[in-house]
């Protein structure tokens, strides 16, 4: 499960420090060491790029809403996104809900989640209208824990989220956190690597079915996995590198809606459970997955009409 996972990052910044140590300490053995980990180079430095962490919240990015914007003297520690009251807001990662309540990291930010995702890691969501979550309860990626807001202080409803590394005080850019995580915290595409692993890779996985090549459903993106999505981005003109990135989705996902059937189905299914639709992954897209796209989509405010299209897919899998 993703949701166990670290990161890697500190993983890797570990590591970097050890090959430092080693050749510095030992000249031969260090150079060994770091020859064998060249060799191995892409294939065994784990990307943050993993599949663990999804979009938190539609919408958009309202002006000085920024990570360290002058708040009257003090930075703003967060990334704000602007929608209306009742939009869903989603677990960034899989994890624990560590807080929930009221002031639970500062009263400014009114009702709040705190999500611990391991390895010293949290994710912070504030100004909520609702909790959909329990303190102390897990939670995957992309479940629905929270509403949007106005609780604390506010002009307008908004999400004021932040990312925290090396524990609570290690507050770093929500955006560029993201992003190195392959989440476009704006709303794009995701960008998935090969390694990655979870329910994303199997919406992957199912996508490449649609499209005519038959694939165990793993949820590994693995070496059997990345050399169909290659074969694919070369029959499509795109750059072929097995990563799953915005060129790449937006040529891979297929249009689904009422009377569909098969893998794509079963690709949106699955793509509308990671946001807590709870279905069954049966490839007939009839009046249950109908009605789970309409309401997702009413939640996050994109136009409702229950089709799994390019705008319903990118909010599903960002
Ligand atoms: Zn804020």
């Amino acid at each position: 499960m993703p949701d166990d996972r670290p990161d890697g990052e500190s993983d890797e910044r570990r590591g970097v420090s050890r090959r430092a140590m080693l050749s510095g300490a030992a000249v031969g053995a260090g150079a060994l060491a770091f020859g064998l980990m060249s060799a191995t180079g892409t294939a065994s430095a784990a990307s943050l790029k993993n599949g663990a962490w999804r979009n938190p919240a539609q919408g958009y990015f309202p002006t000085g809403g920024h990570f360290g914007a002058d708040r009257g003297g003090v930075p703003h520690a967060g990334q704000d996104v602007t929608n209306s009251t009742g939009t869903a807001v989603y677990a960034a990662a899989g994890g624990s809900a560590y807080r929930v309540g009221w002031g639970v990291l500062s009263g400014r930010t009114g009702n709040g989640i705190i999500l611990f995702h391991g390895n010293s890691t949290y994710t912070y969501y504030g100004h909520l209208s609702r909790f959909r979550v329990s303190q102390g309860s897990s939670v995957s990626a992309g479940e629905w824990i929270g509403d949007m807001g106005t609780t604390g202080n506010v002009t307008g409803p908004h999400l004021h989220f932040e990312t925290h590394r090396g524990g609570l005080n290690g507050v770093v850019d929500p955006v560029s956190f993201m992003r190195a995580r392959g989440v476009d915290l704006g709303g794009g595409w995701p960008a998935i690597d090969p390694g990655a692993s979870g329910d994303v890779v199997k919406v992957i996985q199912y996508l490449i079915r649609h499209r005519g090549t038959s694939l165990v459903i793993d949820g590994d993106y693995g070496p059997v996995s990345v050399s169909a999505v290659k074969s694919f981005q070369s029959s499509k003109g795109l750059y072929v590198d097995g990563q799953v990135g915005p060129k790449t989705w937006a040529k891979l996902v297929a249009t689904a809606r009422s009377g569909s059937d098969g893998n794509h189905v079963k690709a949106a299914q699955t793509a509308l459970n990671i946001r807590s639709a709870g279905l069954r992954i049966d490839g007939d897209y009839g009046s249950v997955t109908v009605s789970a796209t309409r309401s997702f989509q009413s939640v996050n405010r994109l136009y409702v009409d229950g089709v799994c299209g390019p705008v319903t897919w990118q909010a599903l899998v960002g």
